[in-house]
């Protein structure tokens, strides 16, 4: 059965899209810890992120830079988090998390509860 990403990639179920390119695709977590948390997954199904060849890990870490550059000019933090954890999704996935204090990259806090509205036009400034 396909992932739930690989579902969201193929438009079966709806989300927030920031970027896409061949091989990749970016869209907000849908429990963000910060406004802009990013995924950002590979097209091909594959579980482990040190599974994947070594070209696509590193076209993923280069297409994950880019996504990092827009959240960083659009949500003004000081750095982007690049955190890759969670078992809960077998379809590797790169969480990009705009980050002021080291205390925003805690997944045991709280996740921000955004409205529809907020989430797409967090999705459009992403995506510009
Ligand atoms: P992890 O495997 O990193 O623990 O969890 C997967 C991440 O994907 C979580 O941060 C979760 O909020 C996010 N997530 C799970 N299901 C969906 C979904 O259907 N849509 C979106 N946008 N994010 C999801």
């Amino acid at each position: 059965m396909a992932s739930i990403f690989s579902r969201i990639i193929a438009g079966e179920i709806p989300c927030y899209k920031v970027g896409e390119d061949d091989r990749f695709f970016a869209f907000l977590d849908i429990n963000p810890l910060a406004k802009g948390h990013t995924l950002v997954v590979p097209k091909c199904e594959v579980d482990y992120l040190f599974d994947l060849d070594d070209e696509t890990l590193a076209g993923m870490t280069l297409f994950a830079k880019s996504i990092a550059a827009k959240i960083k000019a659009t949500t003004g933090c000081k750095k982007v988090a690049m955190v890759v954890l969670g078992l809960e999704v077998a379809h590797a996935h790169i969480h990009l998390i705009p980050m002021n204090t080291e205390n925003d990259v805690d997944f045991r806090k709280e996740k921000l509860k955004l409205t529809p509205d907020e989430f797409s036009e967090i999705a459009a400034e992403l995506s510009k």
